[in-house]
């Protein structure tokens, strides 16, 4: 028995986990923890929520709340959908633990002590206006190299370049707008330089990493290391503890990777054995694997394993299998961008295992994979349903149905005996594979076997047999149920969930958890009492695109002209119009008193909800709501100036079923304004999204990452008049 150390990259706190990050970096390590366990072994697998840096305090400032509250929020989004995935992690927390926190400040110490950090003078902008030292993100200008001209002081997202502050052209601070000065300033560096010997010495015998993990390791270590800062000004973090630098923090990066070792100082406390850590981090004999993205091996390969070597008396990483990236659809996977599917919204859509399933059978370990749809539905329904799910279910009907129990072998014939030697076989395959944390090979490997079954049940035909030969149909059902069973435990590291309930339709009363690797090869319980099985795997279908579309689907929003406008006769803020819809013609009651005159509104082309709840305002049925922006005191309606016809509808709308007041409340609508860097819905947010410069564009946003713009025909829906960017349209 031996003890393994697996350390998950820390997701952002700053937005919800992608598919793309689960195949890349959150699904591999917990399929091998649980063939660990399986195997006897003990498994201390730690990480948790990277709740500091600047993409935290720019989208909180975005959203308007504090960067503890909006890390706060995708800490519990994405630890739940993780645990919805099944991942078995020993302890799961955030960098703002209170332990991580103190053992982070004493590492950065005892560097600091030991010579590895040191100060140096530097100069960074400062902006004048907001009287603050500008983290890199805080500075945003034009690109040197592409011209790109919301390029950070930290890197382009256009052209990926790694950038400096000063190498911005004409750069601005992202909170004022003001042009930065450069100032002198006093910051802590970390020695990295010293490590690069060290660093080839821990590589030598490094020979079995993956191919593209080493040659991204040795290309960095021949550039030369040079010696990076770990101090920062900015507000959010965990305080340096060095006297003098009390006003700054923890460069993130140094601060977020020491998690893998103050996670594992805190599990033990929590094991009530505070110095159980020891075990694994200062017995050489204990193996520590690192599962990330390639974006992320560096930090794995050279600055954590120098930081280690700096601090000494720890485990460097034994092998760091990083994958590469998960593309969606062929589009390079980006959080940043918002085209992926978020974690939780597809656990909401899909059986958990068949989304196992896919991520692992096309899991990027040495190339970039894509996620497709069509293939994901190809997979799940040709793969995991006809072939291991339709055996394992025409098995144990047929022996359920037939015989009731798990029947008793007779004499084994040579092909029973070589259907049992497939078992071994396979079973040797996936956990070669396994060990050396090559998961598709492995899933592939268990495929094989249940294919083989199914062969195997085609050639004996125990429907036919039962009609000559029971006893002979009971020795094939026999070798069907081993074969079932040896499927279900080694499933169980890939497909955890399906496998508990295979196991639990073989009869068994105890839990797959009670049992290990070698159980596989067991032989089952001859007269085990079998219940007629339910399916373990369910066929999908393609709705996705439907979906997708679900919230606009649920409004009817239509050009309409009005007729004639009077004052409401019980009201004094009110107005009734008279419009037409194309359809028929409509009273609605209006409240744009003090904001348009009843002559300006007369034969306007207006925007109309159509389909909402008809509601009485003081007497007069309303049957509608026209659309509107709302900044503070200006109202704008929302106009068509395409000259479309009365009735025409805004795209993506159709004829929908009433609907609620209170549903529509929920629907975001909001005004955008159209720039070069995308749709502006808010100072520093701005939407993937390519409309003419400068027009207001009123726009739906559907689950987190999806906008529809307003259009009728091929023309945006207009406004009346300005309002600010992220006004609501009510
Ligand atoms: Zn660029
Ligand atoms: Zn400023």
């Amino acid at each position: 028995m031996a003890k393994i150390f697996i350390g998950v990259a820390w997701p952002y706190s700053n937005g919800v986990i992608h598919i793309g990050g689960v195949a890349g970096c959150y699904l591999p390590p917990d399929i091998f923890a649980r063939f660990q366990r399986m195997k006897g072994n003990e498994v201390l697998m730690v990480s948790g929520s990277d709740m500091h840096g600047t993409p935290t305090t720019i989208k909180a400032d975005e959203e308007g709340v504090t960067p503890v509250d909006l890390a706060n929020k995708y800490h519990e989004l994405n630890w739940k959908s993780l645990q919805k995935l099944g991942s078995s992690y020993s302890l799961f927390l955030s960098t703002e633990d209170p332990t991580h926190k103190e053992v982070a400040r004493d590492m950065f110490k005892k560097l600091y002590e030991k010579g590895h950090i040191y100060e140096k003078k530097m100069v960074l902008p400062f902006c004048e206006e907001c009287g603050k030292y500008l983290p890199d993100r805080y500075v945003e200008g034009t690109c040197p190299h592409c011209g790109y001209d919301a390029a950070r002081g930290d890197n382009c997202d256009e052209c990926g370049k790694l950038l400096d502050p000063e190498d911005l052209i004409d750069p601005r601070c992202l909170n004022c707008g003001e042009t930065p000065v450069m100032k002198e300033r006093t910051h802590l560096f970390f020695r990295l330089s010293a490590f690069e010997r060290p660093l080839w010495e821990y590589l030598k015998d490094k020979e079995f990493w993956r191919t593209p993990v080493i040659k991204a390791t040795e290309a960095w270590l021949e550039g030369g290391l040079r010696d990076r800062p770990v101090s920062r000004d900015i507000d959010w973090g965990i305080d340096i503890p060095i006297e003098g630098h009390e006003d700054k923090k923890i460069y993130v990066w140094f601060e977020a990777f020491m998690g893998y070792f103050t996670m594992s100082v805190e599990w033990a406390k929590r094991q009530g054995e505070p110095d159980k850590w020891k075990e694994y981090w200062q017995d050489p004999d204990v193996r520590h694997y690192y599962f990330l993205g390639k974006d992320n091996v560096l930090f794995h390969t050279i600055f954590w394993p120098a930081v280690l070597l700096a601090h000494g008396d720890l485990n460097l990483p034994y092998n760091v299998p990083a994958n590469q990236f998960m593309r969606i659809e062929g589009e390079k996977f980006s959080k940043s961008r918002g085209i992926s599917l978020s974690l939780d919204d597809l656990l909401d859509k899909f059986p958990v295992d068949s989304l196992r399933y896919y991520l692992t059978v096309n899991m990027p370990e040495i190339r970039d994979a894509d996620f497709g749809w069509a293939d994901f539905i190809a997979k799940n329904n040709g793969e995991l349903v006809a072939t291991y799910g339709n055996f394992v279910h025409r098995a144990l009907s047929f022996t359920a149905k037939n015989y009731g129990e798990i029947p008793k072998p007779g004499d084994l014939e040579e092909v029973d005996k070589k259907a049992l030697a497939k078992i071994e076989e396979q079973w040797k395959k996936v956990g070669d594979h396994l060990e050396v944390c090559e998961f598709k090979a492995g899933i592939k490997s268990l495929m094989e076997l249940a294919r083989s079954g199914n062969q195997y049940m085609d050639t004996k035909a125990p429907w036919s047999q039962i009609k000559e030969d029971r006893e002979a149909c009971g020795t094939t059902l026999y070798v069907c149920l081993r074969i079932v069973q040896a499927l279900s435990t080694m499933a169980y590291p890939f497909l955890p969930h399906s496998s508990g309930r295979l196991w639990k339709m073989l009869g068994n009363e105890d839990t797959i958890e009670e049992h290990g690797w070698e159980d596989a090869l067991e032989d089952v319980a001859v007269g085990t009492k079998l219940t007629r099985p339910v399916p373990l795997f369910e066929k999908l279908e393609l709705e996705l695109e439907e979906e997708e579309e679900e919230e606009t689907n649920m409004m009817d929003i239509r050009v309409a002209k009005v007729l004639s406008v009077e004052d409401h006769p019980n009201a004094d803020k009110l107005q009734v119009m008279r419009i037409d819809i194309g359809t028929e013609e409509r009273t609605i009651v209006s409240g744009l008193k003090g904001h348009y005159e009843n002559e300006e509104l007369d034969g306007m082309n207006i925007i109309v909800l159509c389909n909402l709840q008809p509601a009485k305002l003081r007497g007069i049925e309303s049957r509608g709501m026209l659309l509107a922006a709302e900044d503070g005191d200006v109202v704008s309606l929302l106009v068509d100036g395409s000259g479309a016809e009365p009735g025409t509808r805004v795209m993506g709308t159709e004829d929908a079923p009433i609907l609620q007041f209170e549903e529509f409340k929920k629907l975001r609508l909001r005004i955008g304004l159209g720039t070069k860097k995308g749709v502006q819905v808010a100072p520093n947010h701005f939407i993937d999204l390519e409309t003419p410069e400068g027009k207001l564009v009123a726009m739906f946003f559907s689950g987190d990452d999806k906008v529809f713009p307003f259009k009728v025909g091929d023309a945006y829906v207009s406004l009346d008049k300005e309002v600010a960017p992220g006004s609501k349209i009510t």
